[in-house]
């Protein structure tokens, strides 16, 4: 294969991946080739990040086996019936890719996914030779992310979870409906049976690693599975997003829910919308599903009383809800327990933790929490210290715009390209 070709491969299948936003790394096995083995680490130094068109961080080599596809996802740029130029990596392109990549330190895994080609058990069998072939060919250490499909057998599924540090089955939108009109070929009861297996193979394998013996079984996708909803695509509003979500984590265990801002494209579908949704509803999900994961918030508390169900743009969720619910506060930094500190606009776990200490050691004063927190200005009126009360603030009218950037443009995103 000469290089011109194969860049050219590389350039048009990292460009058809960059649409997938399930790829970050977080919660992956301590692995390194300390002592002279293997090749690769998931932890480590100077690795360096790759910057998809629309901001998203990528530390990963994120590429498509293939962009050709048999299956026609309305949405998606590599459908069949997309004009889009194609190209296909063999299995050892993709190896030699990665492990020439790695050692250049570009990156730190491979996120792999793909486009259907001729069956999805013939796919996910190439995939699977990849990652295969990583670990036991090339004693690969470092991070693998495998897309699984969701119509593939178990068999393929259980080996990918053997290679992979995650996996990842893609719900794509966010009502079951929508995914029968716009994608097709897809079936939402086999995402949800694929995702019900793959958190079935993770408890069982842990199951299995708590033995005594030394030798324990490998892991089975020890970074977990995670999945993707597509943000804009139909008409689902925030509070149906956040709901889903909210099933996903109970049902299947999930490590991460991606949210990815619909991208409208060339030649799209009717049916679908011209423009993309605005790139401040995607960041206020995935802060609301912050606060679902770690803040003890259920949807309903965050999205109760919101126009058609929808984040408001201007204010992040937490302080929305806030200001939604006065009565609660001010809430005294020397006396509330964590659930109570955790609600503070401001307060984040890690500045709700060290108070916590702080003031088993001291009464805590406004100059204590302005040190712990970043925005002291947005704590301010929602707290009782030593020496500071509120008074009248966290009832005023004017305190939501008091709180709200200045009103400025529509932000957009800066390219890098
Ligand atoms: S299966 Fe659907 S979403 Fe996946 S690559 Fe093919 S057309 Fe795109």
């Amino acid at each position: 294969m000469s290089a011109p070709e194969l860049l050219r491969k590389l350039a048009i299948l990292s460009d058809a991946a960059k649409y997938d936003a399930s790829c970050a790394s977080s919660g992956a096995p301590k692995r390194n080739s300390v002592g002279g083995k293997g090749v690769g680490s998931t932890e480590g130094m100077g690795i360096c990040h790759a910057y998809a068109p629309d901001g998203r961080c990528i530390s990963l080599l994120k590429i498509l086996l293939t962009n050709f596809c048999i299956y026609d996802c309305a949405y998606c740029v590599n459908r069949i019936s997309s004009n889009t130029p194609r190209a296909r990596f063999s299995v050892q392109e993709v190896i030699d890719l990665t492990l020439g990549f790695y050692k250049r330190n570009y990156i730190e895994g491979l996120f792999l996914s793909s486009g259907i080609i001729r069956s999805a058990d013939y796919t996910m069998e190439a995939m699977v030779r990849v990652a295969k072939g990583l670990r036991l060919d090339h004693d690969f250490r470092g991070y693998i992310h495998l897309k699984l499909i969701p119509e593939a057998s178990p068999e393929l599924v259980a080996q990918a979870g053997l290679f992979a540090d995650r996996v990842s089955i893609n719900v794509e939108l966010p009502r079951d409906d929508s995914l029968h009109r716009l994608a097709p070929e897809k079936d939402a009861g086999q995402i949800k049976r694929a995702m019900g297996a793959v958190r079935l193979g993770i408890e069982e394998r842990a199951e299995d690693r708590k033995g005594r013996g030394k030798v324990k079984p490998a892991a089975f996708a020890a970074a977990g599975q995670s999945t993707q909803v597509i943000v804009g695509a139909d008409a689902a509003s925030d509070d149906e997003i956040l709901g889903k979500s909210e099933t996903l984590y109970g049902g299947y265990n999930l490590k991460r829910v991606y949210y990815s801002a619909f991208s409208p494209m060339h030649d799209a579908a009717k049916s679908l919308p011209l423009a993309r949704p605005p790139l401040m509803r995607e960041h206020r999900l995935y802060q609301a599903d912050w606060l679902l994961r770690f803040y003890g918030f259920g949807r309903a508390e965050i999205t109760q009383g919101l126009p058609g169900g929808m984040l408001d743009l201007a204010v992040d969720p937490k302080l929305g809800w806030a200001l939604a619910h006065r009565g609660r506060f001010p809430v005294d930094v020397n006396r509330a327990d964590r659930e109570a500190l955790l609600r503070v606009p401001g307060l984040g776990v890690s500045s709700v933790n060290k108070l916590l200490a702080l003031r088993r050691q001291k009464r805590v004063r406004l100059e204590d929490v302005r040190r712990l927190c970043k925005a002291i200005g947005k704590v301010r009126p929602f707290i009782v210290t030593e020496d500071w009360s509120p008074g009248a603030l966290t009832d005023s009218a004017d305190l939501k715009q008091a709180l709200t950037p200045a009103a400025r443009a529509e932000p957009r995103q800066l390219s890098l390209f």
